[in-house]
């Protein structure tokens, strides 16, 4: 009996142990979630065609960005003239300034780029309120384009209407700090080196960026050591072919019949005027109108480098911009209301 019983016990437990081995072994165990997952990747095909449209449509999309950034490059795109009886430019020349190459034949006649009819804009003595915005103006409505001589100072009290001007894609040289006439027994070498530089680096200080080497004498006075100071530093030295006298004319209508009788005479050249002066931009939009009437086309005059401008003259002007500060009081403490 007790063998038995023990037998039997022995064939249960036997048992247990063959079902429980069958059962952990058993592929069943596994079936299961095999075929779960098969059937979670049965539709596999349509899962792949999901994720290669999906694929696609990322690819397009990207695609499509990508063109539209190589389409948007960083400058902003060249907006088409919106004048289709514009002035324009006609060429763009670029001016290698070492050794500084004097321009304008009133003083330097060795370099004739110019061809008949072919005209170059120049203003000086700005920025300035009210007129340079104007000048500007007249020019964008004409799409073309002009030199401007800043006098140092001037940019200093105007840098926003300078950086205007450069944004407008127009060349920037500078034309001293202070209008000082370089070319007087008044004047040292040394404080027209000073003039010069501190000119320039106000500019760049208004701008934000290096100016190009373009530079030229108030009243057209140069003299012999400012010119070899010039042409060590690779500046190039703007004179005149066209002196409109601008700055003395009675109205505009002067100003225009000037440029244009010289201009008729001359053929060709560089035009200095001022966009410092309210009756040149007044004049402006019937001068250009005038140019194309009469066939002449813009040149415009760009640099192949900017001036490296010297960093003593640029940390000086930094340091003479800055507002002395006299007092560190919170305004709390220095202004109370009393009454309301
Ligand atoms: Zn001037």
């Amino acid at each position: 009996m007790r063998n038995a019983f023990g037998l039997m016990l022995a064939s249960i437990v036997a048992a247990v142990a063959i079902a429980g081995v069958w059962y952990w072994t058993s592929p069943r165990a596994d079936a299961a979630p095999q075929t779960i997952a098969a059937k979670v990747a049965d539709p596999a095909p349509a899962s792949k065609k999901l994720a290669a449209k999906d694929d696609v449509e990322t690819t397009a999309s990207l695609s499509s960005r990508l063109a539209a950034v190589a389409a948007a490059p960083a400058a902003p795109p060249k907006p088409a003239c919106a004048n289709p009886d514009a002035l324009g430019v006609s060429r763009v020349v670029e001016i290698d300034t070492t050794g500084g190459p004097g321009f304008g034949f009133e003083h330097f006649k060795q370099l004739d780029f110019l061809t008949d009819k072919e005209v170059v804009l120049t203003f000086d003595d700005g920025p300035w309120p009210v007129n340079t915005p104007s000048v500007l103006k007249t020019l964008a409505d004409e799409c073309t384009k002009a030199v401007f001589f800043s006098i140092g100072k001037h940019a200093t009290y105007h840098p926003e209407i300078l950086r205007q001007v450069a944004a407008a894609g127009h060349t920037v040289g500078a034309h001293t700090w202070s209008h000082a006439n370089l070319n007087t027994k008044k004047i040292t070498d040394q404080q027209a080196k000073d003039e010069i530089e501190k000119g320039f680096s106000a500019v760049k200080l208004a701008l934000g960026s290096a100016p190009a080497p373009f530079f030229r004498f108030p009243e057209l006075q140069h003299g012999p050591a400012a010119m070899a100071y010039l042409g060590s530093r690779n500046i190039a030295v703007f004179s005149c072919d066209i002196d409109s006298f601008d700055f003395r004319a009675k109205d505009a209508t002067q100003i225009v019949n000037t440029v244009m009788t010289k201009l008729d005479k001359a053929g060709k050249g560089i035009i200095l005027m001022h966009d410092f002066q309210k009756r040149t931009a007044e004049a402006l939009p019937t001068l250009l109108r005038r140019l194309k009437a009469g066939g002449y086309k813009i040149v415009q005059m760009k640099a192949r480098m900017p001036l490296e401008t010297l960093a003593e003259y640029d940390d000086a002007l930094i340091r003479e911009q800055k507002v002395p500060v006299i007092s560190a009081r919170a305004v709390g403490s220095v202004v109370q209301t009393v009454s309301e």
